[in-house]
């Protein structure tokens, strides 16, 4: 716990926190506006200046290189994940896409954008600096070319599959990237009918038609609905079909149909954004997970997700546990995996630890 903030910080500057006795605990990104005063950039009050950043970004660009990612989409920076708080970089093929999400890094960004064009050779950097949080920051949204040049339109590769991407106004940055082995991890399993909830671009359909007699697609967009079809012809998968739609009130309606899936993708947006909507979160969860594991046939798969931070593991599962006493089924737990390797998550820092996927087994 820090006890003084050097005084008359002001919001984006890096200042050096003191514990009890005035002892220098370390330096910090401040930001005056957020409940969030500091972000430790070092834990001692070693200088906390460029020469740290770009010794940081080339261990973030260094660790990705080492996972051999089987995919020209991925993030390159994670924000605390790399010891780089506030920072957020997703790399499609030679394009960088950054989000600055406190004061400090948006003052430090034209330096930062020069250090990630060295380090990758990127063609091009685009700011998508219109994400909520930047808010609570007293950073305003904006969306702009920071470097170069960047299309409108992208072709990027995962695995097997590309994906058309508008890193301008899509979803996230443009892809779920989080979810990208996930997606892998469930092609060994996936089988038969499949029906992909929340679809977006159809990551997960896409990845799983190859396994599938036929494939379902379902999301509330119309625009992510037109973006799995251009992406289903790009890829010459024949067997999918999208429909734009409510997944909870879809679900509900299959069930009344008698409709059977032998494979189920679930991966909703974040039901708990806050602490105060983690009840009707729970609720939510429980209900999309007891339909789908009564559309489910007996030695079917349910990949279920959440990303909602608020949510930890055990209580995540215990939501899924109890929808399948309340449907009269049993499962087994195939998998139990979270996002992919790299979005590091960071020990004793539970709010980096956000994404779970449980991979399921219906028993009967
Ligand atoms: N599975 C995707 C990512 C899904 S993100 C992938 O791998 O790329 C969540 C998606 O749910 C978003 O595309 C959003 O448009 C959609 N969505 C949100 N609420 C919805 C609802 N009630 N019914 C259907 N889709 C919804």
């Amino acid at each position: 716990r820090a006890d003084v903030v050097e005084a008359k910080a002001a919001s984006g500057d890096t200042v050096l926190v003191r514990g009890p006795g005035a002892r220098p605990v370390g330096r910090a990104l401040y930001s005056g506006k957020s409940q969030i005063a500091l972000r430790m950039l070092t834990r001692s009050d070693e200088p906390a200046d460029l020469g740290l950043w770009k010794a940081r970004l080339a261990a973030a660009v260094r660790f990705r290189d080492s996972l051999a990612i089987d995919a020209d989409a991925y993030r390159l920076v994670h924000g605390e994940g790399d010891l780089l708080p506030g920072l957020v970089v997703d790399r499609y093929t030679d394009v960088l896409v950054v989000q600055s999400l406190v004061p400090g890094v948006e003052r430090l960004l034209s330096d930062l954008v020069v250090m990630l064009v060295e380090l990758t050779g990127a063609r091009g950097v685009l700011a998508r600096d219109d994400v909520r949080v930047r808010a609570l920051e007293g950073l305003d949204a904006r969306v702009e070319v920071r470097a170069g040049d960047v299309p409108r339109e992208l072709i990027v590769r995962e695995g097997r599959i590309e994906y058309e991407v508008d890193v301008w106004t899509g979803q996230k940055t443009g892809l779920f990237l989080d979810q990208r082995e996930n997606r892998q991890a469930a092609r060994q399993y996936a089988h038969g009918r499949l029906l992909d909830a929340f679809s977006y671009h159809g990551g997960f359909a896409l990845q799983l038609a190859a396994c599938c007699e036929r494939v379902e697609a379902i999301d509330v967009s119309e625009e992510a609905v037109a973006r799995i079809e251009v992406n289903a012809r790009r890829n010459r998968v024949t067997n999918l079909v999208a429909r734009a739609g409510n997944v909870f009130d879809e679900l509900r309606m299959m069930e009344r149909a008698g409709e059977r899936f032998d494979t189920i993708v679930l991966d909703p947006p974040a039901f708990a954004k806050n602490k105060s909507a983690v009840a009707r979160a729970l609720s939510g969860y429980k209900e999309i997970n007891l339909r789908a594991l009564k559309l489910l046939s007996a030695g079917g798969v349910l990949v279920t997700c959440s990303c909602s931070y608020n949510l930890d593991e055990a209580t995540f599962g215990q939501i899924v546990y109890e929808a399948s006493v309340d449907a009269g089924v049993q499962v087994s737990v195939v998998e139990k995996r979270t996002q992919s390797r790299d979005h590091p998550i960071v020990l004793g820092m539970p709010e980096t630890y956000y994404l779970k996927c449980l991979i399921l087994r219906k028993l009967h």
